[in-house]
């Protein structure tokens, strides 16, 4: 791949040790469907949800503390990471403790999505400069989410000083509105595998509960 590529994932090899995670160095394995994106939950220190959209050969990243909702009157807070390697989106397992990141990841949903940003004139926009402007809106193909979302970024997180967005579903017919619009990480199932949490970490830890 190209030395841009290999720039752009410096942040994310830089925090990690390839002989003792099993997670993709990332060699830039391009989507052949369109551009794809995937939702993985992370049983870190801190559980949260790990939204990521392909662009331009990487997977551009948000931390979402409480998951996506498809609930319009939801706003979820998106903290961005790292840019991460396509083959990222497959990833599930068990990040071993001590190292970036450490604990369990499984694949919520994936699928594709449809770049939709627009300027206010309602002329297209290129997907990776609405992101840097810091508005993107796009139709998620998942197989659990579905329909328009945008992303929105604030100058300020509150009271932190860092980088914050706003992950919000669009009011349209694939919206539910109602009810918890927020999966529970501990009883979801991946999209890929049909596993929780629970399951993959007594599975990949090799002889289950001791
Ligand atoms: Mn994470």
């Amino acid at each position: 791949m190209t030395g841009v590529h290999d720039q752009r994932l410096r942040d994310y090899r830089g925090k990690r040790h390839f002989d003792t995670t099993a997670e993709p160095r990332g060699n830039g394995e391009a989507g052949d469907k369109g551009p794809s994106f995937v939702v993985q939950i992370h049983e870190a220190r801190r559980m949260h949800f790990d939204f990521r959209l392909e662009v331009d050969g990487v997977l551009k990243s948000w931390a979402v503390p409480r998951g996506p909702s498809e609930n319009p009157r939801d706003r979820r807070l998106a903290v961005p990471t790292e840019d991460h390697p396509l083959e990222y989106r497959t990833f599930e397992g068990v990040i071993a403790k001590g190292e970036y990141g450490g604990g369990t990841v499984i694949v919520w949903d994936q699928g594709t999505y449809r770049p939709m940003s627009h300027d206010r004139h309602g002329r297209p926009v290129p997907f990776a400069e609405s992101l840097e402007e810091g508005h993107a809106t796009f139709w998620l193909e998942g197989t659990k989410l579905r329909g328009e979302y945008a992303l929105t970024r604030f100058k300020d997180g509150p009271g932190t000083g860092e980088e914050v967005w706003l992950l919000i579903k669009a009011n349209d017919r694939r919206a539910v509105r109602g009810g918890q619009g927020t999966p529970d990480p501990l009883r979801a199932r991946s999209a890929r595998t049909g596993r929780t949490l629970h399951q993959v970490t007594a599975e990949e830890s090799g002889d289950g509960p001791s």
